[in-house]
C-alpha cells in the first residue's frame, strides 16, 4: 500500500530562492527510502514539506489517512536539564499519556538502543552517538508509521555512524516503519536503503529513482 504521495511538490521561499522545482513520487508503506543529493539542493525542504513544517508553493503531500510521524534532526535537540527517559517520554506526555506510563514506555524504548543503563543520564553525560540514540528512541516511542530523518548521522564519526546505521536497520527490520532518510552520502544511501531518490543540484528535481541499490542481502 501507499504510505504517502508527493504530487508535483514545489517550493519557492519568500526571498525568491527556488528550493524545489517539481517533485512527484509515491512512497510504499514499510519502505526505506533515501533522498540523496548535494548539500543545499533542497532535501531538507522536501522533508519539511512532508512533515508539514513548510507549505508547498505548488502541489501537495497526499496521505491515505491520519498518520503519526517521527522526526530525527542532525542536532538531537534534547532538553539539557532532563534525563534520557524524560526526553523520550516528552512526546507521550504531550499526547496525554500519564506520567508513569510515559516513563515506563520511554525506558522500554531506550532498551533496544543499548541505553537501559543510561535512563537517568543527562544529555551532557552522554556521547554524541548516545544522544542520537536517545533522539531516535524519542522519535519512535509513540510508534509512528513514518520516520523522517534529516542527515541524522552527518555530525558523527564514522565508527559511531556505522553502528547507528546498523541499529537503525535492525529497528526498521523489526518494525517496518516507512523511513525517509535524507543524506548527501552515497555510501550511506546505498548501505541503508531499499530505494534511493537522487535529487540534482538546486532547485531539487528527481534525476534518478533506484530500487534495491544495496549489494548486501536485506530481508
Ligand atoms: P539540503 O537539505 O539539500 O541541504 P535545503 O532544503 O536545506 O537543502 O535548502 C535548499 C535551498 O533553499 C538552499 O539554497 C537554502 O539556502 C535555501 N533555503 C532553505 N530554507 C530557506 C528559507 N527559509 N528561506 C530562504 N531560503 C531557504
Ligand atoms: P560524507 O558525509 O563526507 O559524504 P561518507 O558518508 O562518504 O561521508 O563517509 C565518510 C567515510 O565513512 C567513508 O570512508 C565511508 O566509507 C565511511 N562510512 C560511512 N558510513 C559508513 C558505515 N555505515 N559503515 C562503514 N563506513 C562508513
Amino acid at each position: 500500500s501507499t504510505a504517502l504521495e508527493l504530487e508535483r511538490l514545489a517550493k519557492t521561499f519568500p526571498n525568491g530562492t527556488v528550493a524545489l522545482a517539481e517533485l512527484s513520487a509515491e512512497i510504499e508503506a514499510g519502505d526505506f527510502v533515501s533522498l540523496l543529493g548535494p548539500s543545499g539542493c533542497g532535501k531538507s525542504t522536501v522533508l519539511r514539506l512532508i512533515a508539514g513544517l513548510e507549505r508547498p508553493t505548488q502541489g501537495q503531500v497526499r496521505w491515505p489517512g491520519p498518520v503519526k510521524l517521527g522526526f530525527v534532526f542532525q542536532e538531537p535537540t534534547l532538553m539539557a536539564w532532563a534525563t534520557a527517559t524524560e526526553n523520550v517520554a516528552l512526546p507521550l506526555e504531550l499526547a496525554g499519556v500519564a506520567r508513569n506510563e510515559a516513563g515506563d514506555r520511554a525506558r522500554r524504548a531506550l532498551e533496544p538502543m543499548g541505553l537501559a543503563n543510561f535512563a537517568n543520564a543527562l544529555p551532557r553525560e552522554l556521547s554524541g552517538g548516545m544522544r542520537m540514540r536517545v533522539s531516535i528512541a524519542r522519535a519512535l516511542v509513540a510508534e509512528p508509521a513514518v520516520l523522517l530523518m534529516d542527515e541524522p548521522f552527518a555530525a558523527l564519526d564514522e565508527f559511531t555512524r556505522s553502528q547507528l546505521n546498523d541499529d537503525l536497520l535492525r529497528l526498521w527490520g523489526e518494525r517496518r516503519f516507512t523511513t525517509l532518510f535524507v543524506t548527501h552520502s552515497v555510501f550511506e544511501a546505498v548501505y541503508l536503503s531499499r530505494r534511493i531518490l537522487i535529487l540534482g543540484a538546486r532547485p531539487a528535481r528527481l534525476v534518478a529513482d533506484i530500487t534495491n541499490p544495496t549489494p548486501y542481502p536485506r530481508d
